[in-house]
């Protein structure tokens, strides 16, 4: 399928204060767009980014049938743009689609789209090395229904917004506490994947935790309140002496990307990798005992996002003095080495535009 172009007549790039960035507040000139009807997806088209006219009764509006990714690009040292493992991504929206019964997106128009609307918005990728453009791909239900059912019709769109670091603290450690009495997910239902509502789910508990002055809810599981899951916008790593342990993929927690980069990294270095269960009193009592070396949160949005402290109950750990750990460290400068086209990329996780 061809993608028809129209460019904008002025371009907002000339605006654009690239030394003051924030984190998905500002978008670049074009966005992608296709509809899907009668059972198949058309019209693809790039077009100046502009607002939507929607029915009130927009079916997305009442019952969430929407999912989303979320993937960087990077300026890379020989003045080339990397785009961060988009294939992944791709395929990562096919497995979030077939869950909220959304037409998939061949991975295939994924990327052209995807190509197309950075060659064309190339300029808009921060030059400066702590910033990138986040790509936000997203499909949601376009019916005008107010019964609930599957929806016939769909948009699936991708933006783009210059950034720069999405938590205030940089690669300073973050501090976490624990759900309390929240839960983010169960077993069978949409844990695993990017779908709108799971966030919506997740801001009153954010909230509360803002409130006592934590940076975000470390989530325990549903069930027992027991193992540790994830942080919701970033799967969780642990450095016990010389081992790895993140909580293994079991249907609540999602498939990081970043995840699975920095497991990858971590194997090629020699560091021994465990995916398995692990109860928060572990953590805390390693803590105690000196054996949790480092903690920290993978994610997209903040790469690695190292984190100091965390609060359980009416307990306290901080962790590696509250600093950055050598292993978090190394991995988010691997990392981006590796996206600024600077160390080779021998997973071929860049494609280069
Ligand atoms: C997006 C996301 C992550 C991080 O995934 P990446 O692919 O590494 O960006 C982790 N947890 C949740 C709930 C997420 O939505």
């Amino acid at each position: 399928m061809d993608i028809k172009t129209i460019k904008t007549k002025k371009s907002r790039l000339d605006e654009v204060d690239f030394d003051n960035l924030g984190f998905g507040d500002l978008f670049s000139d074009h966005m992608f767009i296709m509809d899907y009807e009668n059972g198949e997806w058309k019209d693809p088209r790039i077009v100046p980014f502009e607002n939507l006219s929607v029915s009130p009764a927009m079916m997305t509006l009442h019952y969430a049938q929407t999912i989303f990714e979320g993937l960087k690009a990077y300026y890379t040292k020989d003045k080339k743009i990397c785009v961060f493992r988009p294939s992944a991504h791709a395929s990562r929206m096919v497995v979030s689609a077939k869950r909220l019964c959304i037409p998939k997106v061949e991975p295939e128009m994924f990327l052209k789209a995807l190509t197309e609307l950075l060659k064309l918005d190339r300029g808009w990728v921060p030059k400066k090395r702590e910033n990138s453009l986040y790509i936000r791909p997203f499909i949601f239900a376009t019916d005008e229904y107010l019964g609930v059912s599957v929806s016939n019709t769909y948009k699936f769109m991708i933006i783009t917004s210059p950034v720069s670091l999405y938590y205030k603290e940089g690669l300073n450690p973050v501090s976490l506490i624990t759900s309390g009495k929240y839960v983010r997910a169960c077993q069978g239902g949409t844990g695993h994947i990017k779908a709108g509502g799971n966030y919506a789910a997740s801001l009153y508990p954010a909230k509360e935790a803002k409130k006592k002055g934590f940076t975000q809810v470390l989530w325990l599981d549903g069930k027992e309140h027991k193992y540790v899951e994830e942080v919701g916008t970033m799967n969780m790593m642990f450095l016990f002496d010389d081992e790895l342990v993140t909580p293994p993929l079991g249907g609540t927690i999602l498939a990081g990307i970043t995840r699975d980069s920095v497991l990858t990294l971590a194997k090629e270095w020699g560091i021994k990798v465990n995916e398995r269960r692990v109860t928060i009193d572990e953590i805390m009592n390693r803590a105690d005992d000196g054996t949790l070396l480092e903690a920290f949160g993978t994610g997209t949005a903040a790469i690695i996002a190292p984190v100091g402290k965390i609060t359980h109950n009416d307990r306290t750990v901080v962790i590696k003095d509250g600093k950055t750990g050598d292993l978090s460290h190394r991995l988010y400068e691997e990392l981006s080495a590796m996206r600024h086209g600077e160390k080779e990329d021998k997973y071929e996780w860049c494609a280069m535009l």
